[in-house]
């Protein structure tokens, strides 16, 4: 994951460095400041934000414009001094495709650099597909996806998500399978990553969960040091992408964000995962009787427990369960959240569903190729 160092201290401001050898870096934020900025920015206003001197600001400009990937976009309105060249991200510089692989459902979309979105698939998929099916037809779609690339765009990689357990630095799933589930079988320890990857001539690929991509799609382009963002998807299942100082927070095993496996009523129903009275299996059951208002209640009471514990300023609310009625899930989680926060008035926590919507997974796994041009490596 990525994210920008930093800022002074009290400060927002991305810091930049002037020391050799940090070239990528450095560009990493001026490409991140124009992409926040779709009218552009003047040199002079690069150099002030990132804290880097004017000399390294015409360095870097310099060649990303001479690679292409910011334009010069006419002048500043004047204020009275020499008139300011604007530059630009350029959009169609190159691309990355985000994949959602569900249960039952693929969808592939191809992302420019801006963000957005120039091809669109969805299809059904058979809830008993193969792996090895299902890469041939993610395959296909990129493929489709990527004939329409504009002319001279760099394919960047493809990411995907998809539920988990998964290893994102292996590209390795861990879909346990129960004895009987003969529609996961071959799933467990399948090398997604990697078999993607050789399908695709070598094309990097990236795998992640589905919550962690859908919590990047709702990240500031800019990220705010300190801040602390869950993203909470309610579909199948139950479980959050945290967004920690502006970086993904994984775990070491990629499995941190098991908001739904909770234990919230002790010697509650049996839960899938093994244990009992976990969040998610008293939400699903909500959710089956279709009393979205309880189910609301219960993800509330989780999101409360979540921000005590992390200090979360933003909540987020997407998946399916929550699109189909998104209003009563605002409604539901912000009572909860004040009804269990000491001082609501001194650490407020705005809720929101995710602008992204059913895309939020591929678009954030598009995100996960991209976001490197944009942010330092950490
Ligand atoms: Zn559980």
């Amino acid at each position: 994951m990525t994210t920008p160092p930093p800022g002074p201290a009290g400060s927002s401001r991305p810091a930049g460095t002037n020391l050799a050898g940090l070239r990528d870096h450095n560009a990493a934020l001026v490409l991140g400041l124009l992409r926040a900025a779709p009218r552009g920015g003047s040199r002079v206003e690069l150099a002030t934000r990132t804290g880097l001197t004017p000399q390294a600001i015409g360095k870097i400009t310099a060649r990303l414009l001479a690679e292409g990937m910011i334009v010069e976009a006419g002048q500043e309105a004047s204020t009275g001094g020499k008139p300011r060249t604007l530059l630009r991200l350029r959009a169609e510089a190159a691309c990355a495709v985000g994949v959602h692989l569900e249960r039952d459902e693929l969808t592939v979309l191809l992302v420019d650099l801006a963000g957005r979105h120039r091809y669109l698939h969805t299809q059904p998929v058979d809830r008993a597909v193969t792996p090895a099916e299902a890469v041939r037809l993610i395959t296909a779609q990129i493929g489709r996806a990527t004939a329409g690339l504009p002319a001279g765009a760099r394919l960047l990689g493809a990411g995907v998500g998809c539920r988990g357990p998964l290893d994102h630095a292996a590209g390795v799933l861990h879909w346990f399978t129960p004895p009987g589930a003969r529609d996961l079988a071959g799933w467990d320890r399948y090398p997604l990553r990697d078999e993607l990857a050789a399908r695709l001539d070598g094309l990097p690929v990236v795998v992640d969960k589905d919550t962690n991509t859908a919590a990047l799609a709702e990240a500031p382009a800019v990220p705010r040091p300190g801040g602390g963002l869950a993203y909470i998807h309610l579909a199948a299942g139950l479980g959050a992408g945290l967004l920690l100082d502006g970086a993904l927070h994984r775990g070491t095993r990629t499995n941190a964000g098991e908001f739904g496996h909770q234990t919230v009523q002790i010697d509650g129903p049996p839960c899938d995962c093994g244990n009992h009275g976990c969040l998610e299996v008293l939400c699903l059951a909500e959710l089956r009787r279709g009393d979205h208002a309880a189910a609301a209640r219960l993800v509330g009471v989780g999101v409360a427990n979540l921000v005590r514990l992390l200090d979360i300023d933003r909540v987020v609310l997407g998946g399916r369960a929550v699109l189909s009625a998104p209003d009563v899930y605002l409604a539901g989680v912000t009572a909860q959240i004040e009804a269990r926060i000491p001082d609501p008035d001194w650490q407020p926590v705005p809720v929101s569903v995710s602008s992204a919507g059913r895309l939020a997974v591929a678009a954030g796994a598009a995100e996960l190729v991209l976001g490197p041009l944009f942010r330092r490596r950490t």
